[in-house]
């Protein structure tokens, strides 16, 4: 299961920084083409948490979209689909990938440390 050693190494590598701390909150980032599936992960980070100090962490995901753009014809779009479809404009197979392909852990906050302020929010909530 795929998912579930992503996960796991996840958290080994987040406990290997972070020691014993409890942590509040995990932010993973996980592409729309990275072929991982979020809600695998929701319940596989459920399980390998249990016992350790992540386990009363709340796990958030970011989800950024696929993004490609064709060679042929330069022209930018979203991929909506966990596979590089062919370029909606001419038909070309020649794409590169600009995003979606991110799999990595983006933020861990650490229970006890000082809150941020309200307005330190860096993700604004569009999309
Ligand atoms: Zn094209």
């Amino acid at each position: 299961m795929h998912e579930l050693a992503i996960t796991q190494a996840a958290v080994n590598a987040i406990r290997q920084r972070m020691g014993d701390a409890p942590i509040r909150t995990v932010t993973l980032e996980i592409g729309a083409l990275a072929g991982v599936v979020v809600d695998s992960v929701r319940f596989c980070f459920e399980v390998v948490v249990d016992g350790t100090p992540l386990q009363d962490a709340v796990l958030e995901i970011v989800e950024p979209p696929g993004r490609a753009r064709c060679r042929d014809c330069a022209r930018e779009f979203v991929v909506e689909e966990p596979r590089i479809p062919l370029c909606p404009v001419c038909g070309g197979a020649n794409l590169s990938v600009l995003g979606g392909q991110e799999l990595r852990i983006k933020s861990v906050e650490v229970q006890g440390e000082c809150a941020q302020p309200a307005d330190a929010r860096t993700t604004p909530e569009s999309g």
